[in-house]
């Protein structure tokens, strides 16, 4: 049987869900609530240029309130979210959210970028585009202002249509970032056949440079691969000096990471931006 919400709001479970663990099935339970009662929220993260170190954009990240406390974190729930199709409601909120927050700051004099995360299903729901104009024109956000990002496991799942998709969404002036580059297995075919404007190289890269040759080698031919592309380069998790030292020398033109600021609420992030220009 497929599952069903009962009226009271209860579940009837299909044998093979019942194998869904109780962790699963506590976190799908929370995040209908928050749904339901505006417990989800978004931090946002700076994203600086790697010469100046001024804030250039900002990544909007999910988190989930239980009771005012945060007791799971995105890579716990977004699973949870994405096994029961619940990522396409809030990721339309959270993409909504994100660009209120952007135009607000735009109108106050900070037009900053927001980078907002697109998971697989909410990518191949039909109508995503549709979905994105009206959030645009509801919350009157200068679509060059954003840009989503999707990982090869988001591209993978649009099947023939993505490359049509990623044409369309371009059009509207919108920018797509590859997320995570380098941890999948297609990393450089993506590269070569989806039309995107920029390229986040992962954390895990990052985290080694300055004590691994091989990790430093690939990550600096990454990035003047996707300079002479023509991509912007992102590094992720930029926690020391020495490894913004390293990207900056090797090319890398934005970065992100707790050197330059952690996730952070946004009247947090407004204090930042205050003194990002003065
Ligand atoms: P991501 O998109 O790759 O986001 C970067 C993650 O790295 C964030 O974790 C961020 O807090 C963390 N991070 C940033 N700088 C540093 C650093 O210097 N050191 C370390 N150790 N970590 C750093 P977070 O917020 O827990 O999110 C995890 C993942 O959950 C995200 O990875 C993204 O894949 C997913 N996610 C978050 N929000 C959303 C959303 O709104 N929609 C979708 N579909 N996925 C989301
Ligand atoms: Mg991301
Ligand atoms: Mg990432
Ligand atoms: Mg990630």
């Amino acid at each position: 049987e497929v599952k069903t919400q009962g009226r009271q709001g209860y579940c009837f479970y299909a044998p093979e869900m019942s194998q869904r663990s109780a962790a699963s099935q506590r976190i799908e339970n929370v995040l209908r609530h928050a749904l339901a009662h505006n417990e989800l929220a978004l931090q946002y993260q700076p994203m600086v240029d790697a010469q100046h170190r001024h804030i250039v954009g900002a990544e909007a990240l999910l988190r989930l309130y239980v009771d005012g406390k945060e007791v799971f974190t995105p890579d716990q729930f977004i699973p949870v979210a994405e096994d029961t199709g619940l990522i396409v409601s809030i990721g339309t909120w959270a993409l909504r959210e994100a660009c209120r927050q952007a135009r607000t700051w735009q109108r106050e004099g900070h037009p900053i970028s927001i980078s907002v995360n697109v998971s697989p299903l909410q990518f191949q729901y039909a109508g995503f585009c549709e979905r994105l104009d009206t959030i645009l024109n509801e919350t009157g956000l200068d679509p060059g202002l954003l840009e989503l990002e999707l990982t090869e496991r988001t591209m993978m799942s649009g099947g023939d249509g993505t490359i049509r998709l990623l044409r369309r969404i371009r059009q509207r002036g919108v920018r797509l970032s590859l997320d995570d580059f380098g941890t999948g297995y297609n990393s450089l075919s993506y590269l070569k056949h989806f039309p995107v404007d920029a390229l986040k190289i992962d954390r895990a890269f990052v985290r080694d440079i300055t004590h691994d040759a091989e990790t430093a080698a690939i990550t600096s031919a990454i990035i003047a691969m996707a300079r002479s592309l023509n991509k912007d380069v992102i590094a992720e998790g930029v926690e020391t000096e020495m490894q913004s030292a390293f990207l900056r020398e090797a090319g890398c033109s934005h970065m992100q990471g707790f050197l330059f600021g952690a996730p952070m609420a946004a009247e947090k992030f407004e204090e930042r931006l205050g003194a990002n220009r003065g």
